[in-house]
């Protein structure tokens, strides 16, 4: 059996542990953890966009994520997802889930935190986002308890978190350049593509900038014929990488694409969970990591694990939302290749603070947990 196949069954087992997370927890150190009843408290929140923001898919001037406290000992872990309406996910759907196994989480052990990630699948079908939520609210807590950064219990330096990008959305051309003057401290733009008004957006961009630019067409070119003609001009105008170009759906165009273009392309929308990582390998450069799609922390993590043995680059993405998820995205992201996690710079009302961007580099919070607190403004 190769290595790859092995990675391919191993991935397709639910719930495998390929890849567990490798911590050791000191003896005793959760010893009290089930010593009292947890307190789950679920919520929806409106977030509210700085611009009306706009790809392939949708347009909008808010959204609503769902949001877990997990509160035992004294300590309250925080989690939050964004739910994905293309799965059948919102934030109502999400919170319904979640109250449903509330007396399982009110008893579970948080310091078994692998094995409440597995119970919880088991119970909850589908709603990615709120599984994502809770998984990111338990290891908060479990990382506070152990008095230690999230990411140190991943055993990552936050030293070697990279810089994000700063995604355009797509708009009129004066707006565009707009925001890629607001964007002036980030070194990396991300630019939206995939509607017809494509050089126009490029055009307006470059008025602004000659920074480098990933772009994400979001499934929107229309033949693979029009994604290598597009994906060639991008690279000539310094566009260094492309996510999606078709649709998820369709694999067997991709390698005819990556056989007559210069710069990697990656898969997003194709790219939801650990067993589409070895599916996707033979026909992208790389996957685009979101927790919110996955279910959480844990399961990015098998992913970027086996993205990584698979010989591919890693991105981890980000849906809008609030510090809550991003803080969390960004734990992982002294893993990756590319950062894409600025869903909070796009609102107006985070509720929290976390990790901060200075000159484009994620900072993560050296506190305990996640190392949220709460926005003095929200
Ligand atoms: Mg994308």
């Amino acid at each position: 059996m190769t290595r790859r196949t092995l990675i391919t069954r191993v991935a397709a087992v639910p719930g495998s542990a390929a890849f567990p997370v490798a911590v050791a927890l000191p003896a005793g150190a959760m010893a009290q953890s089930r010593s009292s009843r947890a307190k789950v408290t679920t919520r929806v929140r409106r977030l509210e966009l700085k611009h009306t923001w706009t790809t392939v898919m949708s347009s909008s001037t808010h959204r609503d994520t769902f949001f877990v406290e997990f509160q035992k000992d004294g300590i309250t872990g925080v989690g939050e997802g964004a739910p994905i309406v293309r799965y059948n996910e919102s934030a109502a759907s999400a919170k319904a889930a979640i109250d449903a196994i509330a007396p399982y989480l009110e008893s579970c052990d948080p310091g078994q935190f692998a094995k409440v990630k597995r119970e919880v699948f088991t119970r909850v079908p589908g709603e990615w986002a709120a599984k994502a939520a809770v998984d990111i609210a338990i290891l908060d807590w479990a990382a506070q308890k152990l008095g230690t950064p999230l990411h140190r219990l991943f055993g990552l330096d936050a030293e070697d978190a990279p810089v994000t990008t700063f995604s355009i959305g797509i708009d009129k051309p004066e707006v565009v350049r707009r925001k890629v003057a607001e964007a002036k401290d980030y070194p990396l733009l991300k630019v939206k593509v995939g509607l017809d008004n494509d050089q126009e957006i490029l055009a307006a961009v470059r008025a602004e900038t000659n920074k480098p630019l990933i772009c994400d067409a979001n499934e929107g070119f229309r033949s693979k014929e029009q994604a290598v003609e597009k994906i060639q001009w991008l690279a000539g105008l310094g566009v260094t990488l492309i996510e999606q170009p078709l649709p998820a759906s369709n694999l067997a165009d991709m390698n005819w694409i990556r056989e007559r273009v210069s710069i990697p392309v990656i898969a997003d929308e194709a790219c939801l969970r650990p067993e589409d990582v070895p599916r996707l390998a033979p026909y992208f450069d790389g996957v685009n990591v979101k927790v919110d799609k996955c279910g959480g922390l844990q399961e990015a993590l098998r992913m970027i694990h086996m993205a990584r043995a698979l010989g591919l680059k890693v991105m981890i993405g980000c849906m809008v939302s609030s510090s809550v998820a991003i803080t969390a995205a960004a734990q992982l992201s002294p893993l990756v290749d590319y950062a894409d996690l600025d869903g909070n710079l796009l609102i107006a009302n985070d509720p929290y603070t976390g990790v901060v961007v200075r000159a484009g580099k994620l900072l993560l919070p050296l506190r305990p947990g996640l190392g949220l607190s709460p926005a003095l403004s929200a």
